[in-house]
């Protein structure tokens, strides 16, 4: 069999991820499942595809300083892919890396732009030392060129934190995301997924944090592809960062409850409320998206959840439910270094429809709710606009809630994905203006 080339299936993968609205990660996920690629290969592909997303400011800088035209996007692709080689991968060695890129070049018919390949390429390698100095300094003159990140969600930091806490959450941003698994306790124990993940190579800590359960979470360091272990097929764990269960524990789901999930795919917290119940209750899983709908279903499934996966307008997601876990689509700003792209496709308008689409779904849940339940309403963004003060409009637009609790996690705090909930009572019988105090979680 001949093995396809890595840095030719990135430059594929990154031109059409260009000139396209779909995710990086379903791109390489696709294009890497049809190719022959040995392992290593298969690794470098995505590390070139994510590391160019990620760094695409910084490394339109290098380019941008060597000429004035735009290039063509395969032009642009086969430069990034050759200069975060030279500048970020220190495992390929330099003159290997431009080698390996010009020969790319050459087989997507660049013509007379394979030799301006090269010539950047070589003339960069020459000046590498001092490019890395310029590179490590632009980081503090130059922020969001330093740290490629869109200069407008840099200002909004600034003005909430410290220059050393928004340099810290930018590396935060750009550095590889830690592998979390949760056991499921419903299908295995931990010393029981211990002994099988040491069959299996899986090497791995204890991860505690004051939300979670003693022997709950651990920490990936090194392991196989997980979707291939018997022990991620027999459902025994699931992959989710701390932070997401941070928002089950203040529903604090008790069994017998019945309870409704109402943004539910792929699953991380529906499965969590099932497995604190230990199946027993009602979990009713709501999402509209048909085929996250689908992995939701499987997820249950693989897990052994008691869980009913419904659309929207399936009359089983009707209340009243004693609970509702409204995980609200938002802008995902906790979650940049696990959502590669998002960065770049976030505007100040996506924030505000985030707000306004966050307020129109908890009028729908607590719809759903029972007078005298509790709604946990929760996001992976670290915005106020999508947490507190989105937060004091719920309050205001829905007499009758109060906060019991609330919980803002973030990167830099916490160091776990940024993450906020916050418990909301419904009075038995609704008063206009009952608000209380928020504690903490
Ligand atoms: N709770 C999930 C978990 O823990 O795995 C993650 C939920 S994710 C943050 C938000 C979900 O809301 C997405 O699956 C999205 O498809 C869904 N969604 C989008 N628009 C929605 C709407 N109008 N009503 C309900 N759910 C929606």
């Amino acid at each position: 069999m001949v093995l396809q080339k890595p840095r030719e299936i990135a430059v594929r993968i990154l031109t059409r991820h260009a000139g396209s609205t779909a995710f990086i990660e379903d791109l390489v996920d696709r294009e890497s499942a049809g190719a022959r690629l040995n392992p290593p290969d298969r690794a470098l592909v995505q590390e070139l595809c994510y590391g160019c997303v990620r760094w695409r400011a910084t490394l339109d800088w290098l380019i941008e300083r060597r000429t004035r035209e735009a290039p063509s996007p395969t032009l642009r692709a086969v430069l990034h892919v050759g200069l975060y080689q030279l500048f970020w991968l220190d495992r390929i060695p330099d003159h290997a890396a431009v080698h390996a890129t010009v020969e790319v070049a050459r087989t997507f018919d660049l013509g007379a732009q394979t030799g301006f390949v090269n010539a950047l390429l070589r003339n960069y390698l020459r000046d590498a030392d001092a490019t890395r100095a310029e590179l490590t300094q632009l980081k503090t003159t130059d922020p969001a060129v330093g740290w490629s990140h869109p200069k407008w969600l840099l200002q909004r930091w600034s003005s909430q934190r410290s220059a050393e806490q928004v340099q810290a959450f930018l590396a935060w941003n750009n550095s590889p995301a830690t592998v979390f698994a949760r056991v499921n306790t419903l299908k295995a124990d931990p010393a029981k997924l211990i002994a099988a993940w040491r069959d299996e190579g899986v090497d791995y800590a204890f991860a505690r944090f004051d939300w979670t359960a003693e022997n709950l979470v651990f920490q990936l360091r090194r392991h196989p592809p997980l979707t291939k272990l018997k022990s991620f097929a027999d459902g025994w764990f699931y992959i989710q960062d701390p932070s997401t269960l941070m928002a089950v524990a203040l529903l604090d789901p008790q069994p017998g409850e019945e309870i409704l999930d109402f943004c539910a795919a792929p699953g991380g917290k529906a499965t969590f409320i099932a497995q604190r119940l230990d199946n027993d209750g009602v979990v009713i899983a709501s999402e509209p998206d048909p085929r996250r709908r689908q992995r939701l279903q499987e997820n249950c499934h693989r897990l052994a959840a008691d869980v009913t996966v419904v659309a929207p307008d399936d009359p089983r997601a009707e209340g009243p439910f004693d609970a509702v876990l409204l995980d609200a689509p938002c802008s995902n700003t906790g979650v940049l270094r696990r959502r590669i792209d998002a960065r770049w496709r976030l505007t100040p308008d996506e924030l505000n429809h985030c707000k306004t689409q966050q307020l129109q779904l908890f009028a729908e849940a607590l719809r759903q709710l029972r007078p005298g339940g509790r709604i946990v309403y929760s996001t992976c963004s670290v915005e106020p606009e999508e947490n507190e003060l989105c937060l004091q409009t719920i309050l205001a637009n829905h007499p009758g809630t109060s906060i019991e609790a609330t919980r803002q996690l973030h990167p830099v705090d916490d160091k776990v994905d940024g993450a906020f909930a916050a418990r909301i009572r419904l009075a038995e019988k609704p008063k206009r203006g009952a608000t209380s105090a928020p504690a903490r979680a």
